[in-house]
C-alpha cells in the first residue's frame, strides 16, 4: 500500500479561476484533465513553465528529506504550500516517480493518480476515506466522490 503525505486538509477556497501547473511530468496533463472534467470548467491548466503549481521529480533521497516521510516511509509524493489561506503562494508538489503498489497492473494510471492527488491538496482538497483519488492510502479515481469534492470548492 502506498501512502502520501504532506496532505493538511485544507479549506477548499481558491480565488483564482485557473490554477496553472508546470507540465514537467507526463503524468500532468492526464491528472488536470481528470480534475478539469470533473469540475465542468478549467480549473487547470498546464503551462510550460511559472505555473502556480510545479511538479518535481525528485529522487528518494530529496523526498524523504523535503516531505519528512520518516513517519511513513512508503510515501511517494507530498505537497508544499498553496490553497487558503495563503492560496496565492506557490505550491510545489515533490514526487519520486514511483508510485508501486498504488495500482500494480497499471503503473501510469496509478501515476497519474498520485499527481492528482497532490493537486487536489494545492487547490485545498483535504483527505475522504477511499474509494476517492483522495483517499490517503491507495488513492484511486473514483468520479462520483471525485465530483462532489473538486465542484465544492469555491471560485
Ligand atoms: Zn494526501
Amino acid at each position: 500500500m502506498t501512502a502520501l503525505v504532506g496532505c493538511v486538509p485544507r479549506t477548499a477556497t481558491t480565488t483564482s479561476s485557473t490554477v496553472t501547473v508546470d507540465d514537467t511530468a507526463a503524468e500532468v496533463p492526464a491528472a488536470t484533465s481528470y480534475w478539469n472534467g470533473l469540475a465542468g470548467w478549467q480549473l487547470f491548466t498546464v503551462v510550460p513553465s511559472g505555473g502556480e503549481v510545479t511538479v518535481h521529480l525528485v529522487d528518494r533521497a530529496v523526498l524523504d528529506e523535503v516531505c519528512d516521510v520518516a513517519e511513513l516511509p512508503t510515501a511517494h509524493a507530498c505537497t508544499k504550500g498553496g490553497a487558503a489561506p495563503t492560496y496565492h503562494a506557490h505550491c510545489d508538489i515533490y514526487w519520486d516517480g514511483i508510485s508501486n503498489g498504488v495500482d500494480p497492473f497499471d503503473s501510469a494510471i496509478a501515476s497519474v493518480s498520485v499527481i492528482a492527488h497532490e493537486l487536489g491538496h494545492c487547490v485545498g482538497l483535504g483527505h475522504v476515506p477511499p474509494p476517492s483519488v483522495m483517499a490517503a492510502l491507495d488513492p484511486r479515481p473514483y468520479p462520483p466522490t471525485d465530483q462532489v469534492l473538486i465542484r465544492g470548492i469555491r471560485h
